[in-house]
C-alpha cells in the first residue's frame, strides 16, 4: 500500500456534501453514523479518507443544484430556479471551502504559483490543495460576471450538469446558447478551463470551435456505456488535440452499460477498460482519475471491492505498471505546471 503513488483527483463534491447536511471533516465512522443519506447511500469520502488514499491535490467543486433534480437522494435542499438561486447555492459551497481554510484543513489554490508551490513544498503535513471547479454555470449571471468568480478562485467550469442557460447538458441536449457561447469567449480571453464532463454533444462542438482550454474531469466511455454523459472517440480525441485531459469517473453506471443498484458491482478492472480504451485513441499520457466519488452514489455504486475512500489507489493495479504513476498523479500534475 505504501509504495503506491500520490493522486490528484479531478472532481469531488465535497462542499455540497456539506449542503446536504454532511461532515465530511469528520472520521469516515462518525461521518457514516451522523450521515442523513445513510438509508440511501454508504458514505466513502472525507477529507481523512483522502489524506489515507495519498490524495494532494483534487478540484473541488461549487455544485449547484436545480429545483426538483435531486434523484439519487431524499436531501431536502430547495433547488435554485434562477440565477439568483443559483448564485446563493454556489457561495454556499465558497463558504465551506473557505472555513476549512480557516481550520487548515485545506488550501485553496487560485493561481499558479498557489499550485507550484503546494506541488513543490508538499510535506505529509500539509492540508489538502484544492482548485475550484465550477460544475453548472448558472451561478455565473453572463460573461461580465466572469472576474467575480474568477477572483473568488474558480479556475475550471462545467457549462452544464442537466441543461443551463448555457448549454445543453446530461440527458437535456443543447447547443451553446448565445449567452454561452459569449461566456466560454470570455474564459478562452481570460485563459480559464472549460470541463466538458456533462456537457451535450452539441454544446462541445460549439465548444470546440470557439477553442478554450478543455478537460472532461470525470467522464468515461461512450464506447462502453451508452448516453450523453459519456465521451465519444471523436471527443476524447478533440480533447488530447488541444492539450487537454480526461478523468476516469467510479461511477458504476458509468462504467457498465446497463448496471443498476442491487446487481452484482462491475470491478476495478472494469473501470481500466475504460483506462485501456482511452489510451488506445490518445495514449496513456492524457489519463487521470476524476473519481467523484462523493457524487451521491456510494460505495453501492463504486466498482468493486472500493468501500471508502482509501481503497481508491487499488484502481492503479487494475492499469498497466508503467501507466500507473503517470494515471495516479503526474499526467494531471503536467497539465496544471503548463495550463493552469
Ligand atoms: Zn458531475
Amino acid at each position: 500500500m505504501q509504495s503506491r503513488p500520490w493522486l490528484i483527483d479531478a472532481h469531488l463534491d465535497l462542499a455540497y456534501n456539506t449542503l446536504e447536511g454532511r461532515d465530511p471533516t469528520l472520521p469516515l465512522e462518525q461521518y457514516r453514523a451522523a450521515d442523513p443519506m445513510a438509508k440511501v447511500q454508504r458514505a466513502t469520502t472525507t477529507l481523512e479518507e483522502l489524506r489515507l488514499a495519498g490524495v494532494r491535490l483534487c478540484f473541488g467543486t461549487i455544485f449547484t443544484m436545480p429545483q426538483g433534480k435531486n434523484s439519487m437522494s431524499d436531501a431536502t435542499i430547495p433547488g435554485y430556479t434562477d440565477h439568483a438561486g443559483a448564485k446563493q447555492q454556489a457561495r454556499q459551497n465558497l463558504d465551506v471551502y473557505h472555513r476549512w481554510e480557516d481550520r487548515g484543513l485545506i488550501r485553496l489554490l487560485k493561481t499558479r504559483q498557489d499550485m507550484t508551490d503546494h506541488l513543490d513544498s508538499w510535506t505529509p503535513d500539509s492540508p489538502l490543495g484544492l482548485i475550484l471547479l465550477m460544475e453548472g454555470a448558472d451561478p455565473i449571471r453572463d460573461a461580465a460576471d466572469l472576474p467575480y468568480w474568477v477572483d473568488q478562485g474558480v479556475r475550471l467550469i462545467g457549462l452544464a450538469w442537466q441543461k443551463t442557460r448555457f448549454a445543453g447538458g446530461t440527458a437535456t441536449p443543447g447547443p451553446l446558447t448565445d449567452a454561452g457561447k459569449e461566456l466560454v469567449q470570455a474564459m478562452k480571453d481570460l485563459g480559464l478551463t472549460v470541463d466538458a464532463s456533462h456537457l451535450d454533444d452539441a454544446a462541445f462542438w460549439d465548444t470546440v470551435e470557439i477553442g478554450p482550454q478543455l478537460i472532461a474531469s470525470h467522464s468515461n466511455s461512450r464506447a462502453l456505456v451508452d448516453g450523453n454523459r459519456h465521451l465519444t472517440d471523436d471527443m476524447v480525441r478533440a480533447i488530447a488535440g488541444c492539450g487537454g485531459m480526461v478523468g476516469l469517473v467510479f461511477c458504476n453506471s458509468f462504467i457498465r452499460r446497463g448496471w443498476k443498484r442491487g446487481q452484482p458491482r462491475p470491478t476495478l478492472g472494469d473501470l481500466a477498460l475504460h483506462a485501456q480504451h482511452y489510451a488506445n485513441l490518445i495514449g496513456w499520457q492524457r489519463i487521470g482519475l476524476g473519481t467523484d466519488m462523493d457524487g451521491g452514489f456510494g460505495a453501492e455504486g463504486s466498482p468493486d471491492p472500493i468501500d471508502r475512500y482509501r481503497d481508491v489507489p487499488q484502481f492503479l493495479d487494475a492499469i498497466p505498471t508503467e501507466h500507473r504513476e503517470a494515471v495516479a498523479h503526474r499526467n494531471w500534475e503536467r497539465w496544471l505546471r503548463e495550463r493552469f
